[in-house]
């Protein structure tokens, strides 16, 4: 019996919104715990509610600031905020990593608009990573009303006549690094009076600069810096930067703007009381078991060819439906929940099946639950809000689009349907939960990821210190040309610049020169061509290819190159914001796609033959039987066939050949070997070692997002029994962008933390001989063949055994 049932029955839905009883959200954590004959808790945080500390206005405030806001209801800084202004306006660098919601705005506005009013001269410019996020800072700034400081948002959709306003009179410019970088540095000669007056530069949550992304970000900051410098700020501006909670943030902070930086971690901000728990979703009986007990509720059927149902085999109940399950019990206790889930489709399927069990036992109360997705009008949101804030809605399945685009806190409890994956964005999510004065419920429900099962059973990971740290690698030369390119575009290259964009700046000039890009002269590197280098920030491997539905034109998305030869080749199943279509071509000349609409009763699956030679190895650690090293490889794959499967039993139908070509990736990666001696002695047989390497290197993969913020699929791996450049048995791990994006060199640098995580998450998977939770990988280019569970388990202890902690 569902607790769903046991609410009174007899209303039809024609009798208005059907009156449900109230649980308190700790209650309702009881109760759905109960239904279960195995706890699928792992763990139960209290956290408990925070009052704030606030803190002295700082001397240097002036009275007309403080009554602006007073106006807004502010009539004192929290401690964290004070502490960071203060840094600011001493001219320290500084980062202010705390909680959502923490207040982090007053920490940079107070420096910035103080200064502003101080001198009547001075310019402020503020980054944000989304136009959406800048305009919502402009009418923060804008609702002070404080009239010197002339705020405006400059970016690609400010109109031209606007512009010129805005260079010549605005003094709190409001733009994003896209524009900075396209726009306001090749102009910068039109920006001189702004950029020579410029004390501070607000990075608005820094923590999305990340990889190949941030790298060129860093770069785009450096010549920032530059610019400044050439028309004469020779102090060059104050950088404060707001990120979410951390690994190291100053040292993240200082790699982004090249400078060093001072971070404020401790939020003094009041918050309310959450249980958090972590939920592990049941192990399924094994087939064929007498004792397997029918399923509780119908089955559902999300295709398996959805991101979040691949179609491994299935030892766990999917996060989905136990998602889906806890939404129609809260609802049915009167819990105002909401659950995040990571894609659309996923979102649909738990507000449908929520739907479907509410109804069973109370007819209409379904119409109590609703779904949401990106891509709403403003209306639609506004009304949605309004239905939850009212309790005409109670349940709400969503994808975190809900983070940016609805305002919505003080929800009785939120379902998190998977890691979301990263620290920040969970505790964002979390977040949503809890009304001043109650104490509300959050369930993180793990999916079938090695990752997600690791922090169900290890709680520290996410309730205790930071270790996941965002990552970025200037050095990269194939983002340091470019970049260099575009400095030297906006202004000849000196012999002073070379230091500021790094060690490695004297090489990748001189690679440009021997290019033909750059021409040396004797006061420096000068850009040879007439038009400005085409430089992508977000640029990921190659050109991105588009998707176009043949019959109509209509393009449908964009794929990245690197992974275009996966998802792309003729035949394959492509997914579209849940719909299925069929590649009828690919043509990776003009990078194109053709599809037509089909629901085929099969899924693809490309395989991929992958070779990789070390190039060059940058360091290493040499641990008797064990050796772990970090170089450069070259990567040579090539998507030579595609299997195809069916959809309800996942039998492959066949098998049919793909004529691509190969790709090359000169690229950054990490790799241990392990002598075959070590192997035998820890009980690996020799038969069972490919299958023990190619276990532990997707777990580690999988485990990678722990220490580093990046999604499993910016990284590859490869492993073999006898690999000729290590002539050992090795497995390599490696940054999926040309050049490196600094993943890899993450994983290095934190080893032993990252490898017993992947051991443990590995070891303490309740399943036999394998699973999606543990070491199959839904990217595999083998089909996960061969794999070995117990092996991996083996192999990892014997390289943590060696390697020094
Ligand atoms: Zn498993
Ligand atoms: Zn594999």
């Amino acid at each position: 019996m569902t607790s769903a049932a046991s609410v009174s029955a007899g209303r039809g839905p024609e009798s208005g919104p059907v009156p449900v009883p109230v649980a308190a959200p700790g209650d309702l954590l009881r109760r759905l715990r109960q239904r279960h004959p195995v706890d699928p808790v792992t763990h139960v945080q209290r956290v408990p509610s925070r009052a704030g500390t606030p803190a002295p206005w700082p001397q240097w405030v002036p009275e007309e600031l403080r009554t602006a806001y007073a106006r807004r209801g502010v009539t004192a800084p929290w401690r964290h905020q004070a502490e960071a202004a203060e840094l600011a306006h001493d001219r320290r660098h500084v980062v202010v990593a705390t909680g959502t919601a923490s207040g982090k705005s007053l920490a940079y506005q107070l420096p910035a608009l103080a200064t502003l009013l101080a001198d009547p001269r001075a310019t402020v410019l503020y980054l944000a990573p989304t136009k959406a996020l800048a305009a919502d800072q402009l009418r923060a700034v804008a609702g002070l009303e404080i009239e010197s400081v002339r705020p405006a948002c400059y970016d690609g959709d400010t109109p031209r006549a606007e512009r010129e306003w805005i260079r010549r009179h605005s003094r709190f410019v409001l733009t994003n690094p896209d524009m900075l970088h396209h726009g306001i540095l090749p102009g910068h000669t039109q920006w001189s009076g702004f950029l020579r007056r410029l004390r501070y530069v607000v990075i608005d949550e820094c923590h999305v600069y990340r990889g190949v992304f941030g790298s060129h970000v860093a770069h785009v900051l450096r010549r920032l810096r530059r610019q400044c410098a050439r028309y004469g700020n020779s102090a060059g501006p104050t950088f404060v930067l707001a990120s979410a909670t951390s690994g190291d943030p100053a040292a993240t902070a200082g790699r982004l703007i090249g400078l060093p930086v001072t971070a404020v971690t401790e939020d003094a901000s009041p918050r309310a009381g959450v249980t958090f728990a972590l939920w592990e979703p049941p192990l399924l009986p094994a087939e064929g078991s007498a004792a397997a007990p029918a399923p509780r509720r119908a089955p559902d059927t999300p295709r398996p060819t959805d991101p979040e149902v691949l179609d491994l085999t299935q030892v766990r109940r999917s996060a989905l439906r136990e998602t889906a399950d806890l939404l129609a019990d809260g609802v049915a206790a009167g819990v105002r929940t909401l659950a995040f889930v990571r894609s659309r489709r996923g979102a649909e399927v738990v507000a449908t099946n929520a739907r479907r069990s509410l109804d069973e036992a109370v007819p209409g109360l379904g119409a109590r639950v609703a779904a949401y997705r990106g891509g709403y009008l403003h209306e639609e949101r506004r009304a949605l809000e309004r239905a939850l804030l009212q309790g005409d809605l109670l349940g709400l399945a969503s994808t975190n689009a809900l983070e940016l685009g609805v305002d919505l806190v003080g929800l009785d409890a939120v379902l998190i349907c998977g890691y979301p994956g990263t620290r920040a964005s969970l505790w964002q999510q979390a977040g949503r939960a809890g009304r001043s004065g109650q104490e509300a419920l959050a369930v993180l429900v793990a999916r079938d990821d090695p990752l997600d099962t690791y922090l169900v059973h290890h709680p520290e990971a996410i309730f205790g210190a930071p270790v996941e740290a965002t990552v970025l690698d200037p050095a990269n030369p194939y983002v340091l040309g470019p970049q260099l390119a575009c400095a030297a575009a906006e202004a000849p290259l000196t012999v002073a610049d070379l230091e500021l964009f790094g060690d490695s700046t004297k090489e990748t000039v001189e690679a440009l020169v021997e290019a033909g890009a750059l021409r040396q002269r004797p006061t420096g590197w000068y850009w040879r061509h007439r038009e400005r280098p085409q430089v992508d920030l977000r640029g990921e491997g190659g050109a991105p290819v588009c998707v176009v539905e043949a019959a109509t034109g209509r393009l449908l998305g964009t794929v990245d190159g690197g992974s275009s030869h996966f998802l792309l080749h003729p035949g394959a199943v492509y997914l579209h914001q849940g719909v299925s279509y069929v590649v009828d071509t690919l043509d990776l000349e003009d990078g194109c796609a053709l599809v037509h609409p089909e629901e085929p009763d099969w899924s693809t699956h490309a395989r991929d033959v992958t070779s990789l030679s070390v190039v060059s190895v940058r360091s290493y650690v040499d641990a008797g039987p064990v050796g772990l090293f970090l170089g450069e490889v070259d990567v040579t794959s090539q998507v030579v066939s595609y299997q195809r499967r069916r959809l309800s039993t996942g039998e492959v139908i066949d098998t049919r050949p793909l004529d691509l070509p190969t790709r090359e990736l000169r690229t950054v990666a990490v790799w241990f070997t392990l002598s075959p001696e070590s192997l035998a002695a820890a009980g690996v047989e020799p038969a069972e070692v490919p299958g023990a390497l190619h276990a532990a290197e997707h777990a580690g993969i999988g485990l990678l997002p722990l220490l580093a913020t990046c999604d499993r699929w910016d990284i590859g791996g490869l492993s073999t029994a006898m690999h000729p450049d290590t002539e050992a048995p090795t497995v390599f791990v490696y940054d999926g962008h040309p050049g490196g994006a600094g993943f890899a060199e993450r994983a290095y640098g934190t080893a032993a933390a990252w490898l017993t995580a992947t051991r443990d998450a590995i070891n303490e998977c309740g399943c036999e001989t394998g699973c999606p939770s543990c070491v199959q990988s839904p990217k595999c280019g083998n089909g996960n063949n061969p794999l070995s569970k117990p092996g991996a388990v083996r192999v990892l202890d014997v390289v943590l055994n060696n390697l020094p902690r």
